[in-house]
């Protein structure tokens, strides 16, 4: 039988469901990635740089096999009509389903066109520890708060790692659509530099083994402390696929018990539970779920957004943590809660405006993480934190950088200024802002809110939207 493997966000070759069935089934296997040039999200973006990079890593790790990856590059129905064309004989296709998003609107797509070339499709779990069907409440709902979510999750058997055997003689070798080749080696051309992100399933072995080692066990403390980077970087490895969700959670779950432990897999469930969240609301990229919080009116004002994205919001951490999206591609957890609430309360911008940009600038990028954090942290998704709960981004600061060194590495202007002192640089007197060489609304901006203000307002505008619902449901009890 000559069978496709289809590889979209699954791109390693171990522990792979879809791969290990498409090797044991067929007797020739066309290895596939398609690019989608309508989902293309322009040549700025770190996240599409990045992903493109893994695609690019998968093909050498197969060539090193003596096996290929074949590009089809183009629109769907045009591609795959195209390849049967090309393999008369092409009988089944092996995916790794997704549930939600562009995914699942992308396979029902591809669905109805098999249906139509007389092909197989064979669809299995595997980017998630439980696909969203798996977990519901005992009445068969879904859950939408997260800790009963958990104690569910908890409880059910965890699948194993897969164990694949590749055999390259059964694969497909010679390239077929070499303009599409052509077109994607043009397009990894165009595409700006991913900094130092290191990619590739090799790599994201080798970050596993060195957190489990080194920062499992503590990381319940010093996850939270952006400096100590002691969270494990798997991230944009695991939404690529470039690591099975199964090897990460097999590793740690071997490991010696411990807070950190428990901690790292709660995490693991949250990924989980953000996925199921997504599949359960598939508009949540555009509605709030929370209906009491779609009436906000959020001020969106332009300037303030684009100081937001530059780091030039004058507070500190909210300003190191963007300088280090826009430098690396990546923002530790606590800063991202920090950034999102300082862009929707205190700024009162459309978390939407965040969640998009967020989309362009993350090599980690994953719609249901970065849609259901967004949500959680302004308020207006399940399970979000409560509206009136306003991060105060001095005092996160004082807390979590309390020396300012995460502070100083990102936003250099300020490095000179005492420890205690860098938090808050506009309360600097003019003496001490020509002691430490800086000067408050010259080399670095002075607030451009004021806390206490903005926060009183959110609340406010919060409130008024919970009102305005309310009122709108007694108008039209339907
Ligand atoms: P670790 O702390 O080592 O965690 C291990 C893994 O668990 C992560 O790689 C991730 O897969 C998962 N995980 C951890 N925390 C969360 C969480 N809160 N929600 C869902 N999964 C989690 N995560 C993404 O993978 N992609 C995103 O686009 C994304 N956007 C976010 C946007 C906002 C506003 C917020 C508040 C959080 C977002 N997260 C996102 C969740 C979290 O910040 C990142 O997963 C984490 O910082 C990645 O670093 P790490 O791999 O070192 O995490």
């Amino acid at each position: 039988m000559v069978a496709v493997m289809w590889f979209r966000r699954d791109l390693r070759i171990e522990d792979n469901v879809a791969l290990k069935h498409a090797l044991e089934e067929s007797d020739e296997l066309f290895l596939l990635f398609h690019v989608n040039p309508d989902q293309f999200l322009g040549e700025e973006s770190i996240n599409q740089a990045a992903f493109f990079k893994s695609v690019e890593i998968l093909r050498e790790e197969l060539d090193e096999k003596g096996a290929t990856l074949h590009i089809l590059y183009g629109d769907l129905k045009d591609c795959f009509t195209r390849l049967k064309k090309e393999l008369p004989n092409w009988s089944d296709v092996y995916i790794n389903r997704d549930e939600k998003g562009y995914g699942l609107e992308r396979d029902k797509v591809a669905g109805g066109l098999f249906k139509e070339l007389g092909i197989k499709a064979h669809g299995y779990h595997d980017h998630h520890i439980h696909s969203a069907q798996e977990i519901k409440t005992n009445s068969g709902t879904y859950y939408k708060v997260f800790t009963p979510y958990f104690n569910k999750w908890k409880e059910l058997q965890k699948p194993h790692v897969v164990d694949v055997k590749f055999e390259t003689e059964k694969i497909v070798g010679q390239p077929v659509f070499i303009e599409d080749e052509d077109q994607f080696a043009q397009l990894l051309d165009r595409q700006i530099q991913v900094g130092n992100a290191q990619l590739g399933t090799r790599e994201a072995h080798k970050l596993l083994d060195d957190f489990v080692e080194n920062h499992l066990r503590d990381y319940k403390e010093a996850r939270d402390y952006p400096l100590k980077d002691a969270t494990s970087h798997l991230s944009k490895h695991l939404r690529a696929g470039e690591i099975s969700i199964r090897t990460v959670y097999d590793r740690v779950n071997r490991a010696e018990n411990s807070l950190g432990k428990h901690t790292f897999i709660q995490e693991l469930a949250w990924r989980d539970f953000y996925n199921a969240i997504y599949a359960t609301h598939p508009d949540q990229k555009e509605v709030s779920i929370n209906a009491s919080f779609r009436q906000v009116e959020w001020d969106n004002n332009e300037q303030n957004f684009k100081k937001w994205q530059e780091g030039q919001t004058g507070f500190p951490t909210v300003d190191a943590a963007m300088r280090q999206l826009k430098e690396t591609g990546w923002m530790h957890n606590r800063l991202r809660m920090l950034t999102a609430s300082f862009l929707t309360k205190d700024l009162l911008i459309d978390w939407r405006w965040g969640e998009k940009y967020f989309q362009e600038m993350l090599n980690d990028y994953d719609a249901a993480s970065n849609i259901g954090g967004w949500q959680w942290a302004s308020s207006t998704g399940a399970d979000g934190v409560p509206y009136f709960r306003v991060f105060n981004p001095t005092t996160q600061s004082e807390k979590f950088d309390k020396d300012g060194s995460f502070i100083k590495k990102y936003v250099p202007e300020l490095k000179a200024i005492d420890n205690k002192k860098i938090h808050e640089p506009s309360k600097l007197t003019a003496e001490e802002q020509e002691t430490f060489g800086v000067v408050i609304g010259e080399d670095y901006p002075g607030p451009i809110v004021s806390h206490k203000r903005s926060r009183e307002l959110a609340i406010q505008a919060f409130e008024n939207s919970k009102k305005k619902t309310e009122n709108m449901k007694a108008a039209d009890p339907k």
